[in-house]
């Protein structure tokens, strides 16, 4: 198992003619909860991995990629000792996940994938006290690293949301999911969340627009952070014809009484607010706080028509109950899907 390790440093004079193209490790994150790190560079890479013994260590090394300094995270789970990031060569970046050296994992298990060239996420199996450990996991091995699979137009985002058109030339619609991950969104009456409402409505919308053979793709797919320009450079990417992004709005707790749907538009989706404005009023019940014009980011920064829907207030008694419901969900679904289908229709 060790040669394969001393061949790529053989190699290691021959890539310092190529550091100078190097690319750069932009984003890196480990998910405590999915056991999981995700690594986002700015050109492709093909990584490779091992695991190795006391502690157990996984090595993550991506060729021809620079970091600028070390950045470590201590203590990060019962498991986990340390996730540390540096630059381990001149044109290495090397992640090491340390376990706590209790705990140690089935090197078979280890999943590194790439979702795209320059999008790579390493997936751990189980944790399990180093005494149960069977021989063959306690030795240091290689991990098998196959190529990454090459989506169609991808945008650089964290989540890995791959564009997979149901019908070539179709229309696109993007639906945009507010907020995700640490990010909440509003929080309103019981704890309800912003960001849990409209995922569960903006993959309805998708699913319900794909079924009528248009092509909607969604900027997240799960509960994961992103940043607005990544949901503005999707639509753009793909060349959307329509965007729709879906949040849900908020005012102070001790005012209950305030209920209601508004939709927003900046310069080109007046049209289209209207359209979904009416259909929702019109299938849904909530009461009518209408269509505003207003410079929020994803509005202003889209080339094509694109609007923000507030579904309603998650402080508002009357709205917090509805939105709740799996039920309400659906029929906004429903009518948020049957405005954009009108409109792309032209009526
Ligand atoms: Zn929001």
């Amino acid at each position: 198992m060790r040669t394969s390790w001393l061949l790529p440093l053989a190699l290691f004079g021959l890539t310092w003619a190529e550091s100078a193209s190097a690319g750069q490790l932009t984003y890196w994150k480990f998910n405590v909860n999915q056991s999981r790190i995700d690594l986002v560079t700015n050109s492709a890479i093909q990584p490779r991995a091992k695991v190795v013994t006391n502690p157990t260590r996984l090595v993550i090394d991506l060729p021809n990629t620079t970091f600028r300094k070390l950045k470590s995270r201590r203590k990060v789970s019962k498991y986990v000792r340390e996730v540390r990031v540096a630059q381990h060569s001149r044109s290495t970046t090397r992640v090491v996940i340390e376990l706590n050296s209790k705990y140690t994992l089935s090197p078979r298990r280890v999943l590194v994938r790439g979702i795209s060239p320059n999008q790579w996420y390493v997936q751990l199996p189980k944790f399990f006290p180093v005494d149960d450990a069977e021989e063959t996991d306690r030795e240091s091995i290689a991990i098998r690293v196959p190529p990454p699979k090459i989506p169609k137009p991808s945008v650089s985002s964290p989540d890995p949301v791959v564009f997979d058109p149901v019908k070539t030339g179709a229309r696109v619609v993007v639906i945009d999911p507010g907020h995700g991950g640490a990010d909440p969104g509003a929080v309103g009456i019981g704890g309800l969340q912003e960001k849990r409402i409209v995922i569960d409505v903006a993959t309805q919308v998708m699913q319900l627009l794909r079924q009528q053979q248009i092509n909607a793709v969604l900027t997240r797919t799960s509960d994961v952070e992103i940043d607005l320009p990544p949901r503005v450079a999707k639509a753009e990417g793909l060349k959307a014809d329509v965007f729709v992004s879906i949040h849900s709005n908020a005012i102070s707790l001790s005012r209950p009484d305030i209920n209601g749907l508004e939709t927003y538009y900046y310069v080109t989706g007046y049209r289209l607010a209207r359209t979904v404005h009416n259909s929702i009023l019109q299938g849904v019940s909530v009461s009518d706080r209408g269509i505003r014009q207003a410079r929020f980011y994803v509005l202003r920064k889209t080339s094509m028509p694109a609007i923000l829907v507030e579904l309603g207030y998650v402080t508002g008694s009357t709205d917090a109950a509805r939105l709740g419901t799996a039920t309400h969900r659906q029929r906004l679904a429903k009518a948020i899907s049957q405005g954009i289908i009108r409109y792309l229709q032209g009526r």
